[in-house]
Order: structure tokens, then sequence, then C-alpha cells
């Protein structure tokens, strides 16, 4: 009994600081982590355990290090696992939200590239005078969507509060039940309308709502009608919504404008892109008063939200002291010049990296999975894992084109231990995000970039021998 006693831990006996970062276990992280980061996980590493001993709870003393080098060690794989770097996109998912959508075109990395010291964000160099930031990609964004003048901040939310705020402040904004949706990451649209000032006026029913439920509810409190495009799901059956047509010519004062919210930037032809999202350039000359899209869906540019419309609107946002808050740094203002440039050259197909995923054949993934393949059976030994080509359907994702399916060709891998894998995979530089399905581990070919090819054969035949050499059925000594 004495002995069990004495060996449970006091707080007293906890280390200090600089003795647990010194020891020999957390070593390899003196070598990788600012000290002051290692000192502040330390610190709270030994704050934590202290709590729990002064709750009474029973620790015994010889677990006190390692208890400690554990919590340093998960803050340190918690800090590093979110540092931003290179992720290879294996998932098939095009525009995903977790790994930042659209990518840049190449162009853009370079027009980033030429803004990261000095730029003229408000300096006209012909003239030397002072000029509006944004200006000229406002007026390429007009030119581009045929609007009479647009306005960017920072995300396609921003530019809903800011449009609803500035238009409609302390007055209702009618908008359809069958659109008051969740736009993702926990934001609904009751909480945007009510954090911009406006009162909702919900009209008609989850599943039908008709023009004369518009009509009806417009008073003299009405600041605005929205549109708000169900952009991450389908409503299919007894349902239905006037046309924005219908909407536009409704029975409304001038004072009530019509604001669209599209969401996923859509302006290919129909030739082009056969695709059932909102078009922009419709929506602007069919008359809407203000147009809402983001810029990093399937517009295949930088995260920002872009406001297109009516001259007489878009000046109310732009004396908005919202505008100031939400205004866009200067390196999305390059990435996004250069990126209408690339749809204003008409060479979007050939340029955006998105749009040439989109329109890749299944024939020439498979022909690149194969070469994948043949290149790892080089490179590794058979281990415990079996590999093949096999297809699957790539999504769009980013909250654009639910429904929509593409055939695609994955790497599949399978065997024990691919969560292990997986974990390896990640931890690569680049790391490569795979999909897990069906007990399979997929690479679908379709979202890994051209120049990403040889890294992808790099990274994966290293996590591949890893996972193999940890296992005990390691197949490779025989
Ligand atoms: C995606 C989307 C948003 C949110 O856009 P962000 O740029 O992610 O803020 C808002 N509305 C609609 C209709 C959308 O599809």
């Amino acid at each position: 009994m004495p002995d069990s006693i004495s060996s449970n831990a006091t707080p007293r006996e906890l280390p200090g600081v600089n003795e647990l970062i010194r020891l020999q276990e957390l070593s390899d992280l003196g070598d990788s982590v600012p000290p002051k980061q290692l000192t502040n996980w330390a610190r709270a590493a030994i704050e934590s355990i202290r709590l729990r001993l002064l709750a009474g709870e029973a620790i015994r003393a010889d677990d006190l290090n390692r208890l400690l080098v554990d919590r340093v060690r998960s803050s340190a794989r918690d800090s590093c696992g979110e540092t931003i770097r290179h992720v290879i996109n294996a998932t098939g998912v095009l525009l995903h939200t977790n790994l930042g959508r659209a990518p840049l075109a190449e162009s853009v990395a370079k027009r980033i590239q030429s803004a990261t010291a000095y730029c003229n964000v408000e300096l006209n160099l012909e003239t030397g005078r002072r000029s509006k930031r944004g200006a000229s990609v406002a007026a390429a964004l007009a030119d581009l969507t045929g609007a009479e003048d647009a306005v960017v901040v920072n995300n396609c939310a921003a530019a809903t509060i800011l449009v609803l705020h500035a238009v409609a402040a302390g007055r209702e904004v009618i908008i359809s039940r069958g659109q008051l949706v969740e736009i993702g990451g926990g934001f609904r649209l009751p909480d945007v309308f009510h954090a911009a000032g406006v009162t909702l006026r919900e009209v008609g029913t989850t599943n039908r709502t008709y023009l004369r439920d518009y009509e009806n509810a417009i008073t003299d409190k009405t600041g605005a009608i929205i549109r708000v495009h169900r952009g991450n799901f389908e409503q299919t059956g007894f349902v239905t919504q006037p046309s924005l047509k219908e909407l536009l010519e409704c029975d409304r004062s001038d004072e009530i404008p019509v604001i669209d919210d599209v969401g996923s930037g859509n302006l290919f032809d129909r030739e082009e892109l056969e695709v059932d999202e909102p078009d922009v350039r419709q929506s602007v000359s069919a008359g809407s008063d203000l147009v809402l899209f983001s810029g990093d869906k399937l517009f295949g540019g930088p995260q920002c939200g872009i406001v297109v419309g009516k001259k007489r609107w878009i000046d109310v946002l732009r004396k908005s002291p919202m505008m100031r808050a939400m205004r866009i740094d200067k390196i999305t203002l390059a990435a996004l010049q250069a990126t209408v440039e690339i749809h204003l050259s008409g060479n979007v197909w050939e340029e955006l990296p998105f749009l040439r995923m989109l329109a890749r054949d299944s024939e020439s993934l498979r022909g690149d999975c194969e070469s994948l393949l043949s290149r790892l059976e080089k490179a590794i030994p058979p281990g415990r894992f079996s590999l093949s080509v096999v297809p699957c359907q790539s999504q769009i994702g980013g909250g654009s084109m639910p429904g929509v399916r593409l055939d695609s060709v994955a790497l599949s891998i399978s065997g024990e231990g691919l969560d292990d894998l997986a974990a390896k995979l990640r931890a690569g530089d680049p790391a490569i995000q795979p999909r897990l399905s069906d007990g399979q581990l997929l690479l679908d070919l379709r979202t890994v970039l051209p120049g990403e090819h040889t890294a992808l054969v790099d990274q994966l035949s290293r996590a591949l021998k890893e996972t193999s050499n940890a296992g005990l059925d390691t197949g490779t000594d025989s």
C-alpha cells in the first residue's frame, strides 16, 4: 500500500520547461521547431498535467515524462499537420474546399509573384496619380460579364453580407423558404441576414414558391429581393420557383433591387459545357441589379467574392464602410486580374487548370494511370499491398454541380493497413490526399496536375516502402 501511494506523482515532481524540452525523446523536435514554439508546447503540456494532478487524478510518477512527451508531440503533429504546404489532390474532387478549391493557372502564379514586393495597388503608373484599388479589375469583370460595374470582396459569403447590409440594412429582404440554405462550414443564410442587419422575410414553402408569394410580401419595409442558388444540393419532384425573369418583372419599385446569388460563377457557353448552374451573363442581361459569385469555384481563380451589376447599386456597395473592411489584398487582386485576363482572352480551356481537369477524357487518364503503375512497379518490390488501375468517378465539389459525376480512372491500392498508408502519404512533402472507399485507397488521376506526376510516384513509393517495412508481412525479403 505505501508503495502505490508513493508512486503517484505530485505537482512538485513535474519537470520544468527546460528540463522537458531537453529530454532525449524530444531531441528531434529541437532541431526542426522554433525554440519558442517548443517552449510554449512544453509549458502547456506541463500545465495540463499539473491541473489533472491538482484535480486529484492519480498519475504514476514513472509515467509523467511519457505523458508530457506525448502531449508535446501531439501539439507538434497538430501544428505541423496544419502548416500550409503543397498537397497533391488525388481525391477526384476538383473544387475541394479543404484543399483550397480551384488550383491557379501558371500565369496567375507569376502575377502573384510580381505583386509580392511593392506593386501598384492604388497607383496609376501612366499618370502617376493615385487610383482606386481594384478599378481596373472591376472594369475587366464588367467587360467579361456584360455588367455596368463590379466590386470584389474576400469571398461570396462576405459579398452576401455586404450587399444585404449596404442595400437593405434595417429593412426586410424577401427570400423563398426553398432557398434558406446552409452554405457550408456551418454558415446558414438566416444567420447571414442577421449579421447583415436585415430582416428575413421568408415566403413560399420548402418545395414551392410562386411569384405571387413575393408580390404579396412587398411592403414599404421591403429593402430587396434575393434569389440564392442552391449550390450544394438538388431539389426534385413537386417543386417550383419563379424564374429570374418573372422575379425581375414582378410588381416592385425601382428602389427594391433584385439580388441574384449564383454562387458558382458559371460563365460558360452552353456548347462549351452543359452545366446546370445559373449563368452569370444571363443573370446580368436579364436585368438583375446585383449578381454575386465566388472567384474560386467554376470561375477557376483565387478565393474572392465578385459582385457585378448596375452601376447605381455597385456605387452603394462602394460607399459602404463594410467594403473597406472586406476589400481584397494585393495578392488576391493580382491573381484575380490574371484570371480575368484568361477569361477575356478566351483561352480558359487551355489555361485554367480546373477546366483542363474537367475536360480530360477517361482514356487519357487511363494511360496516365497505367504508366504511373508501371513506374511504381519498377520502383518498389511487391509488398503487402496490391495495386491496380480501376475506373472511378470524380466530382466537381465546392458546392457546384452536386449531381454531376465524371468518369475517371484511379490507381487502387488494397491490402491491410490502408489508414497507415494514407497517413504516410499525408506526411510527405508534397503531401498526397487520396480517397478511401470500400476498403480501397484510390488515387483519382483527374485531379492530379500534370507537373505532379513525378512527385506522386516518388512519394507513393516512399510511403509504400515505409508501410510495407513497418508490417510483419513484408513479403520483401523472401
Ligand atoms: C459557394 C456559395 C457561397 C459561398 O461562397 P464562398 O466564396 O465560399 O464564400 C454562397 N452562395 C452560394 C449560392 C454558393 O454556391
